[in-house]
C-alpha cells in the first residue's frame, strides 16, 4: 500500500486532538503537485465507482464531519468531480425536524444509507448526536453516552450488508476557521455562506474538541474507520480523501472484474443455447 497522507484512528484508541496538526501537509507534496494528483485519484474514483455501480455487490458510505468552515461542501465538489452522479448520492443533515425526533436517532439516518452500488455521501451524520447534541445538552447525557454503541453496532449492520465505510473528520484549527470565517465577511462571492450562529459556535470550540475526541476514539472500527484529515491546505485535504477512497475501493477491484466477468460468461453460454435454438427452429421450418 502507497503512503497514507492523513491518520486512521486505530480500534479502541483514545484520540488527543492536539497530537494532530492541521497544518500538516507531507513534505514532499507541493501543491501543484497535489492538484495535478487529484485530477488522476479523480479519474480512478469514476473508473472505480463504475465498477461498483455494475456489480452490485457493495455500496460506499462517506461520512464527512468537521467543525464550521472546515470544508466538507468543498470536499464533496473537489473530490467527487469525476464521479458519476447517477450512481451517487449526497445528503446534508440538518437540525432535526419534529417528526425525526419522535423517532430514534438513527431514524432519520437509515432511510439515506447507500443501496448496494451507490457512492453515498453524508455532509454531517449521525454524529452530530454525540456532538451538538452533547456540547448544548439538547439530551440527557445518560441518553447520548449509550449513543456510541448504538452507532457502532449500526455501523456494523451497514458493513455486513456490503457498506463500505470511510469517515472522514476535517482537522481545521481555530486560527483558520477565523479566518475562514473572516474571509465570508470580507469577499462579497463568499458573503452567501454567512451565518452569525457560525460565530457562536466557535465560541464551543474546546467542548466541541473534545466531543469529537470521544466520537474517533469510541466509533472507530475496523469497517467503519475514522480518519483524521489536516484541513488546513484545502488542495492537501482534497488529496488526502481522493488517495484514501481510491486505495479503499482498489481493494475490491478485483472482486468486482471477476464477479462482472463470470457474470458475462454465463449471459453468454445463455445467449449461445438461444441462438441455438432459434437455428434450429428455423431449420425445422424450411
Ligand atoms: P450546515 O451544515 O452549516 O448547513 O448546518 C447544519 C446545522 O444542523 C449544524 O449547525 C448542525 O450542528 C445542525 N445539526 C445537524 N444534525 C443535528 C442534530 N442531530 N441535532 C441538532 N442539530 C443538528
Ligand atoms: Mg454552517
Amino acid at each position: 500500500m502507497s503512503k497514507q497522507f492523513l491518520w486512521k484512528v486505530k480500534e479502541s484508541s483514545k484520540v488527543k486532538l492536539k497530537d494532530y496538526s492541521p497544518e500538516y501537509r507531507d513534505d514532499h507534496i507541493e501543491r501543484d503537485v497535489a492538484e495535478e494528483q487529484l485530477q488522476k485519484l479523480s479519474k480512478e474514483l469514476g473508473e472505480l465507482q463504475e465498477l461498483m455501480t455494475a456489480a452490485q455487490k457493495n455500496s460506499l458510505l462517506m461520512i464527512l464531519q468537521g467543525m464550521d468552515t472546515s470544508g466538507k461542501d468543498g470536499t464533496i465538489r473537489h473530490v467527487l468531480s469525476a464521479v458519476n452522479p447517477q450512481g451517487c448520492t449526497v445528503h446534508s443533515f440538518k437540525e432535526p425536524s419534529l417528526e425525526e425526533l419522535q423517532h430514534d436517532f438513527l431514524w432519520r439516518i437509515h432511510q439515506h444509507t447507500p443501496p448496494l452500488g451507490v457512492f453515498g455521501v453524508f455532509n454531517r451524520s449521525h454524529y452530530e448526536d454525540v456532538l451538538v447534541v452533547r456540547v448544548h445538552n439538547l439530551v440527557p447525557e445518560k441518553k447520548w453516552q449509550k449513543r456510541y454503541q448504538s452507532i457502532n453496532a449500526f455501523e456494523e449492520l451497514l458493513a455486513d450488508s456490503g457498506t463500505i465505510i470511510l469517515k472522514f473528520f476535517l482537522h481545521i484549527s481555530k486560527d483558520e476557521q477565523a479566518k475562514r470565517l473572516r474571509a465570508r465577511e470580507d469577499e462579497p462571492e463568499k458573503s452567501w455562506k454567512l451565518n452569525v450562529g457560525d460565530w457562536k459556535e466557535r465560541a464551543y470550540w474546546d467542548d466541541y474538541q473534545e466531543a469529537y475526541e470521544d466520537a474517533l476514539s469510541k466509533c472507530s472500527t475496523e469497517s467503519a474507520p475514522w480518519y483524521i484529515v489536516p484541513a488546513n491546505h484545502k488542495w492537501y485535504r482534497n488529496m488526502a480523501i481522493a488517495q484514501t477512497l481510491v486505495e479503499t475501493m482498489q481493494q475490491y477491484k478485483d472482486e468486482w472484474r471477476k464477479d462482472l466477468l463470470a457474470r458475462g460468461e454465463k449471459e453468454l453460454v445463455a445467449l449461445k443455447q438461444i441462438h441455438a435454438e432459434q437455428s434450429y427452429e428455423s431449420k425445422i421450418r424450411k
